[in-house]
């Protein structure tokens, strides 16, 4: 990345975009802006997610063209040439530092307050003053996002769906003190992407969330009760309510573990018992069985249904 610097759409110079965390959303967001033509640093702490973030890219790039390819569908915007391309245009660090010069940084993190707080503070030191702050949060509030940093005018929920690469909506989340021109900009970063924006107003889970997180509680709820096995609970939503994918599969889709998290973010700024998480998904967290990331949640994943893409939804 260049010297720091104010990219307005239509600038011939494609913004240079941080990434922070690089997991199953944070490889996708990365993998939406580099097919594009950004430059894109991602940045994780942890070894695994560092080493096996490449990998996990590529697969993703090749995915996401077998899928295009396959539904007839245009590729969102003029595709590089190779997928070589892409993951050329993606470098990876450690470091927050690394992020210094990006113009737009995702945050990508999990799904825990407390980290994202931690990740936001340090960002602020590290980024020139101009450069906006999204966050991928599930249900944060992007104004207690934005409370932990000196920008609150340059903070903005960018609520991708999953995988990010096939979804072309995303929830835009407009604090009131997101200025207009964070927002503006923010949708010419996302309409160059491919990507619609459905603008909406700030709250715990937002639109999408507040209403989804509440349907995989219960659905595991009832399953837990014994009302219905896995599939079945899965079958009534797809064959009586036409839902491409039942909540369950939804759930392990998103991964358990950010499921609970948001239930738990939920909770704790709603106060509504109804987001306290159902005994049967803690256990599950707890055992390690995270969905479909980690091989097994409600349903077992071998390793090939695992890294396939071809099951969207979103989280
Ligand atoms: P994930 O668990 O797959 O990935 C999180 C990544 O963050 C991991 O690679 C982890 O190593 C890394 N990480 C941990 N500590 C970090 C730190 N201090 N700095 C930087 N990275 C760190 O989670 P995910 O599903 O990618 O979710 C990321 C965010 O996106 C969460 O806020 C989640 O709620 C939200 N989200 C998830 C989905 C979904 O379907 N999974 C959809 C939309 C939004």
């Amino acid at each position: 990345m260049g010297e720091h610097q104010q990219t307005e759409p239509g600038e011939p110079v494609p913004a240079a975009i941080g990434v922070v965390g690089a997991g199953t959303m944070g490889v996708g967001v990365a993998q939406c802006f580099a097919e594009a033509g950004h430059p894109v640093v991602v940045v994780d702490p942890v070894p695994d997610a560092l080493e096996s973030g490449p990998d996990r890219l590529r697969d993703g790039i090749r995915m996401a063209r077998l899928l295009r390819r396959r539904d007839g569908a245009a590729p969102p915007t003029a595709p590089l040439a190779r997928a070589g391309d892409a993951t050329d245009a993606v470098t990876w660090s450690a470091e927050l530092s690394a992020l210094a010069a990006a113009h737009f940084v995702v945050e990508c993190a999990p799904e825990k307050e407390p980290l994202k707080a931690k990740i936001l503070r340090e960002l602020d030191e590290v980024c020139g003053p101009a450069a906006i702050f999204a966050s991928c949060t599930s249900c944060v509030p992007v104004t207690r996002l934005g409370s932990f940093t000196e920008r609150p005018d340059r903070m903005i929920g960018t609520h991708f769906m999953n995988p990010a690469p096939l979804k072309d909506t995303v929830e835009v989340v407009r604090a009131p003190a997101t200025a207009d021109a964070t927002l503006r900009r923010t949708v010419a970063l996302l309409e160059g992407i491919g990507k619609r924006s459905l603008v909406v107003g700030d709250a715990p889970g937002f639109v999408t969330n507040r209403v989804l997180m509440l349907t995989l509680n219960e659905a595991a709820t009832v399953l837990g009760e014994g009302t219905a096995d896995a599939e079945t609970v899965d079958r009534v939503f797809q064959d009586c309510f036409g839902h491409p994918m039942g909540p369950l599969h939804t759930a392990d889709l998103i991964g358990l573990d950010t499921v609970l998290d948001s239930l738990l973010v939920l909770l704790d700024h709603t106060g509504d018992e109804r987001f306290r998480p159902c005994p049967l998904l803690a256990r599950l967290v707890a055992e390690g069985s995270t969905g479909r990331k980690a091989g097994g949640g409600f349903y077992p994943y071998p390793k090939l249904q695992r890294v396939s893409q071809g099951e969207t939804r979103h989280g």
